[in-house]
C-alpha cells in the first residue's frame, strides 16, 4: 500500500513532473482520449488499456481484449509517459473539476501500473475513476481502491449461466468483488452501467434482479444504461475475427427510454448514456 488514505483531495496542479514520476512499472494502453464529459466529473482523459478477462459477444473494442499489442493496436508506456499525457490536460481538470478516467479492456488486469499512474495523478490533486468489469483478483482490485473517487462497475447479466454463455465467465467472482467493494470503508462511490442488449439482456426479470443487485449497494449512485451500438463491428473482420451479433439491431430512442423509464418506476435513479451523451 502507498500510505494514501481516504482524507479529501486537494487540488494540487502544476506541480513539475521531474518531482513526480520515475515509477519502474509500464503498461500496454490502447489509446487516450481526451475532453471526455461523461466518464466522470468535468472535462477527462480517458485512459483505455489492453487486455480483458471477458469477451462479451457485444464488445464495441475487440482490439482492447487481447493482452498484447495486436495488429498495430495498443503501444507499450511507461508511468511518466502517461502521467505526463494526463497532466498536459490540468487546466482543464483545474477549471471544471475533471481528471482521468482509467478504462479498458479490463485495467485491472494491469493493476501495478494503474496503482503507479494513479498514485501520481493523486499527488497533484487530478480526480480518478475507474471503469471496470471487477473480472480480476479482489487484490488487484484492493490495489487501486485508495485512488478512486468513483468506480463504474460494468454488470453484463445477472444470471451466472447466462453471463457466462455471453461473456465466457460467470459472475460469481465479479458479485462477490462488487459486495467487497461496497464494504470498503474508503469513500469512493459506485456507478452500476449495464450494456443495454435487445433480446439478450434487456428483458424485465433481467433488468429487475441486477436492479437488485444495485439495491443493496450503500455506495450506489445511479444506474447507467449504455445501449447496443454497432460501431465496433469493422473491426472485428480486421482483426480476423467473427462477430456473432450480426443479426442483432440497434435499439430505438423510444425503446431505450422506455427500459429506462421501466427502472426508474421501480424507484431508482438512471440515466442513459448513448455515445458522448446522457438522455
Ligand atoms: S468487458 Fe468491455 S472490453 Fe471486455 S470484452 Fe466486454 S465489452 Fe469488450
Amino acid at each position: 500500500m502507498s500510505g494514501i488514505t481516504s482524507k479529501a483531495l486537494i487540488p494540487f496542479f502544476g506541480v513539475p513532473l521531474d518531482n513526480l514520476v520515475g515509477k519502474e512499472h509500464t503498461g500496454t494502453v490502447l489509446r487516450i482520449e481526451r475532453n471526455s464529459i461523461h466518464d466522470g466529473k468535468g472535462l477527462r482523459v480517458v485512459l483505455f488499456l489492453k487486455g480483458c478477462s471477458l469477451s462479451c459477444k457485444w464488445c464495441s473494442t475487440p482490439e482492447s481484449q487481447q493482452a498484447a499489442v495486436e495488429k498495430g493496436y495498443g503501444r507499450i508506456m511507461s508511468v511518466d509517459e502517461v502521467v505526463a499525457d494526463i497532466c498536459k490536460d490540468e487546466i482543464f481538470f483545474f477549471h471544471s473539476g475533471g481528471g482521468v478516467t482509467i478504462s479498458g479492456g479490463e485495467c485491472l488486469l494491469q493493476p501495478d501500473f494503474v496503482a503507479d499512474v494513479l498514485e501520481e495523478c493523486r499527488k497533484r490533486g487530478i480526480d480518478a475513476a475507474i471503469e471496470t468489469s471487477l473480472s480480476a483478483p479482489w487484490q488487484s482490485v484492493k490495489k487501486i481502491l485508495p485512488f478512486l473517487n468513483v468506480i463504474y462497475v460494468d454488470l453484463k447479466h445477472p444470471d451466472g449461466k447466462i453471463h457466462k454463455k455471453l461473456v465466457g465467465v460467470d459472475n460469481i467472482h465479479i458479485l462477490a468483488n462488487l459486495r467487497k467493494l461496497d464494504q470498503s470503508d474508503l469513500p469512493f462511490k459506485i456507478h452500476l452501467r449495464i450494456p443495454l442488449i435487445p433480446g439478450i439482456n434487456d428483458e424485465d426479470d433481467a433488468l429487475l434482479k441486477t436492479l437488485s443487485i444495485g439495491a443493496t449497494l450503500n455506495k450506489l449512485v445511479e444506474i447507467e444504461l449504455l445501449p447496443y451500438h454497432r460501431l465496433g463491428v469493422g473491426t472485428y473482420a480486421k482483426l480476423g475475427r467473427v462477430y456473432e451479433l450480426e443479426d442483432v439491431v440497434a435499439p430505438s430512442r423510444d425503446y431505450i427510454i422506455e427500459r429506462a423509464e421501466f427502472l426508474r418506476e421501480q424507484g431508482m435513479n438512471v440515466h442513459i448514456k448513448v455515445g458522448s451523451g446522457y438522455f
